[in-house]
């Protein structure tokens, strides 16, 4: 018997960025952990941290680390900038919503059943549509992000009992709605997923594949929607590195 068979799967590195455990996975190895977890019928609540992240869930950010069913992976170049500022070191792999949830849906050894929720209300339908043409999977419920009462949402996710509960209201909102539900609700993959709805149904365009692999996406979504997203990516940018620097200098 080798060591690794002894030892079991490596766990992932977590790096400290600002305030949150940030874990270092590689897509691969990710998706494994969840498709275990959900044959086991365990919760996971799954966040994908980028700056704007940082910034909008700070000050509730130790709510993420207090409980074993929560990870907090990267997502963007800042983050991974940050961690090799901070800490000499990269992350395994860039990962994010709109890239990684696409492929844990398509690589599923079993069929799931997922429950969307957000995004305008034909937003959510066209995307409902193109999770079961894609993917094949069962689409067991989907509500709007907007005037819809929590309640309702917790009513029909429990008579639903999805496997995977997408999430799309934006940070700090999508956070927010997860840490204060999903506890009280069926186990289930639940996810804050940004964006994915919009593009899963076709109503926003992904940077071009070029574009994504120089790692500036966001720079493509900044001449997208400028008079929305400039804040985000020069304040608050400012914003993040400043959190990042406090946090280390609290901790040294
Ligand atoms: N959204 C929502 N309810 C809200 C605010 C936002 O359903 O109260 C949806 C919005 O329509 C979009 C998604 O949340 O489909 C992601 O929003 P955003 O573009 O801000 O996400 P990000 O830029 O962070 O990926």
């Amino acid at each position: 018997m080798t060591t690794s068979t002894l030892s079991g799967p490596k766990l992932p590195e977590t790096l400290r960025i600002g305030p949150f455990r940030v874990k270092s996975f590689g897509s691969h190895a990710l998706a494994g952990q969840i498709y275990r977890q959900l044959a086991l019928g365990r919760r996971t609540e799954l966040f994908f941290a980028n700056t704007n992240f940082v910034v909008t869930c700070q000050a509730f950010a130790e709510r993420f680390n207090d409980d074993p069913a929560i990870t907090v992976v990267n997502d963007g170049i800042g983050m991974d900038l940050a961690a090799r500022l901070m800490h000499g070191k990269r992350f395994q792999e860039n990962l994010n919503g709109t890239d990684f949830i696409p492929r844990l849906l398509g690589g599923s050894p079993l069929p799931l059943r997922v429950f969307l929720f957000g995004a305008r209300p034909e937003v959510v339908r066209e995307a409902s549509r193109s999770v079961e043409r894609r993917f094949g999977h069962t689409v067991v419920g989907a509500l709007s992000g907007y005037g819809v009462e929590d309640e309702l949402v917790c009513e029909r996710i429990r008579s639903a009992k999805p496997d995977v509960v997408l999430v799309a209201l934006g940070n700090p909102l999508q956070e927010q709605w997860i840490l204060d539900h999903a506890q009280q609700l069926p186990p289930a993959l639940y996810v804050g997923v940004g964006a994915l709805f919009d593009f899963l149904a076709e109503r926003a365009v992904r940077a071009p594949v070029w574009v994504r692999k120089l790692h500036l996406e966001w720079f493509f979504r900044l001449t997208q929607e400028p008079k929305r997203l400039w804040k985000r990516y020069t304040v608050d940018a400012f914003k993040f590195f400043r959190i990042c620097r406090s946090a280390k200098l609290e901790a040294s």
